[in-house]
């Protein structure tokens, strides 16, 4: 069994899956991680994700 599918996003905040040659899901996470900003949410904006519930404002 080598269908490892756990490869996680770099952000910490956000809760999608990527590939397993990608480190974030989007260029949102990985600007967020490499500036070192702490968002509230994530940005990337996928379907799912935990910004999703952040957009209950
Ligand atoms: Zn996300
Ligand atoms: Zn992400």
């Amino acid at each position: 069994m080598t269908d490892k599918n756990d490869n996680q996003c770099g952000h910490s905040l956000c809760s999608c899956t990527v590939a397993e040659d990608a480190s974030y899901c989007s260029p949102n996470c990985q600007a967020a991680s490499d500036s070192g900003t702490t968002s509230i949410a994530c940005e990337c904006g996928h379907t799912g994700c935990a910004a999703e519930i952040a957009q209950t404002v």
